[in-house]
């Protein structure tokens, strides 16, 4: 279907889950340096993004609450927790083992694996040479520099497929599920990581979700369905209360591969999805601004912003939050990528103990309560105000 809206839209590509020539345009990302725009399918609801060139240009790093924010590269750390935990669950971590890593980064799951797994064998795959480098020399690892489509693997050659936000930046992810389920051994056991569109339906979305990074976008029905159509048996589902990802542990049990068909109900919720998000991205990025005139009146208390990400660039850029006023931006992580942002200084939490700001900022969603129990600890005296909060009480003065 060629609508008015994207002029020049041919479709040329067909879906990755229901293999049909359905693919609808239905959003374009602000500031994609790839030109992307997010399509439907319109026989299975499957969100995905074209065109889907097989090699990104390495762009530097890119703090940025739009489409071109990336290659800071260092969330997938943060999910080596409750992959290990899955692990514990289902394998016996002293017994001797093989694991496929997909997408190792710098190494993290790596790390901890070989800590708590002393006979674990890994073989990883991680193309981007400026990180993978990190993962060379470390035992019982062997390390291949390629991407995994390019990977030809023995069959039957793994009891564990690890694979940690990597398949939403495939050309054919169902083509590769499908690789995985060949390499693992009989009753061998898939563990699978991936953003979740869920939190397209946030109520404080502000930043461009649609990154450049990513070609597929996932609702936990499509990815569910694109693992059973694989042939793989879901054993655990993923946590409905988890907004930001759909981790899950599936099995090689023999089960023969289905195509999957047509799914209308999920055509119409990736529809309404879209259209919330847009409603409700367009709404915050105004109530940004009163959310600025708030902060600018905390300003004589000595105020510190925790978070210096993609919701701190939103409250920039489309708040036009003065950021001279800071005394203090505090990143814990992005520090190591960048050393300023809209002209404040990064410093570690260490900096908090020293400045002893008035009133503290929490610049994130996922990672929240953490900081603010961190915060609690470094600097007990200040207050401390939630990025949800500060966005909510705008949205009630504008409604107002
Ligand atoms: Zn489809």
């Amino acid at each position: 279907m060629v609508t008015g809206l994207f002029p020049g839209h041919h479709m040329t590509d067909t879906c990755s889950l229901c293999n049909r020539d359905a693919l609808e345009p239905i959003y374009k990302p602000e500031k994609s340096t790839r030109g992307l725009t997010v399509h439907v399918c319109g026989s299975c609801g499957l969100l995905q993004s074209l065109p889907r060139a097989d090699r990104m240009e390495r762009l530097p790093a890119a703090v940025s609450g739009g489409a071109d924010w990336g290659n800071v590269r260092y969330g997938k750390g943060f999910r080596t927790r409750i992959a290990l935990d899955a692990l514990r669950r289902n394998v016996d971590l002293t017994s001797d083992f093989s694991v496929l890593d997909v997408g190792s980064n710098r190494g993290s799951f790596i790390r901890a694996l070989l800590d708590a797994a002393p006979h674990a064998n890994i073989s990883a795959v991680e193309p981007d040479e400026r990180v993978a480098s990190s993962c060379a020399g470390l035992p019982r690892t062997q390390l291949i520099e390629e991407r995994i489509e390019n990977v030809a693997l023995e069959t039957g050659r793994f009891d564990i497929v690890h694979s940690c936000h990597t398949i939403e930046h495939l050309i054919d992810p169902a083509r590769t599920l499908a690789d995985h389920h060949r390499v693992l051994k009989a009753g061998g056991l898939l563990i699978l990581d991936a953003p979740n569109t869920a939190l397209l339906a946030s109520d404080d979305i502000v930043e461009e979700w649609f990154i450049d990074k990513h070609l597929y976008h996932f609702s936990e029905r499509t990815l569910t369905r694109m693992l059973e159509a694989t042939g793989f048996t879901i054993i655990e589902h993923p946590d409905f209360k988890d907004r930001s990802n759909l981790f899950y542990v599936a099995c090689k049990d023999g089960r023969k591969p289905a195509a999957a068909g047509s799914d209308l109900q999920e055509v119409e919720y990736a529809r309404e999805l879209i259209a919330s998000y847009v409603a409700n991205r367009a709404r915050n990025m105004l109530a940004l601004t009163s959310v600025a005139a708030e902060l600018l009146s905390l300003a004589p208390r000595r105020m510190a912003i925790w978070g210096a990400g993609r919701l701190f660039d939103s409250l920039v850029t489309y708040g036009k939050f003065d950021a001279s006023t800071l005394t203090l931006l505090v990143d814990k992580h992005l520090q190591a990528h960048v050393s300023q942002r809209h002209g404040c200084t990064l410093v570690g939490p260490e900096g908090l103990a020293d400045s002893k700001p008035g009133v503290v900022i929490i610049m994130s969603r996922d990672f929240a309560s953490e900081i603010a129990a961190e915060v609690g600890k470094l600097t007990p005296n200040a207050e401390i105000i939630l990025y949800s909060d500060l966005i909510y009480r705008a949205r009630l003065r504008d409604a107002a």
